[in-house]
């Protein structure tokens, strides 16, 4: 573990940003399975063309859309300060990477 000197400042910035990630993170979750459940939904229903979408425009919309929720994942579950991964962000006190506190 890597201990670097962050001012008072500095410090309180990279818990807001956590913070505000974790909230972002919580609605962007709840949209993207939203938008998923419908999306399988349209596949599902038996009729050749579900809410009047061929199924060769539902599922590549799928894959955007679970392509889209990863990279948000990606970059919402990133340290505030060095960038490191920080695993389960709901969990996670301080970054394993660089050793911030991440909650208050
Ligand atoms: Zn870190």
């Amino acid at each position: 573990m890597t201990v670097t000197r962050y001012s008072e400042d500095q410090l309180a910035e990279f818990r807001r940003i956590h913070r505000s990630r974790r909230s972002r993170r919580f609605y962007s979750t709840a949209i993207s399975m939203l938008v998923l459940l419908v999306l399988f939904t349209a596949i599902s229903v038996s009729d050749d063309r579900p809410f009047g979408l061929d199924g060769f425009i539902v599922i590549p919309a799928l894959v955007v859309v679970l392509m889209i929720s990863l990279y948000f994942e990606y970059r919402n579950t990133r340290c505030p300060a060095c960038g490191g991964g920080i695993g389960n962000m709901w969990s996670q006190r301080f970054c394993p990477t660089c050793g911030v506190r991440l909650v208050d």
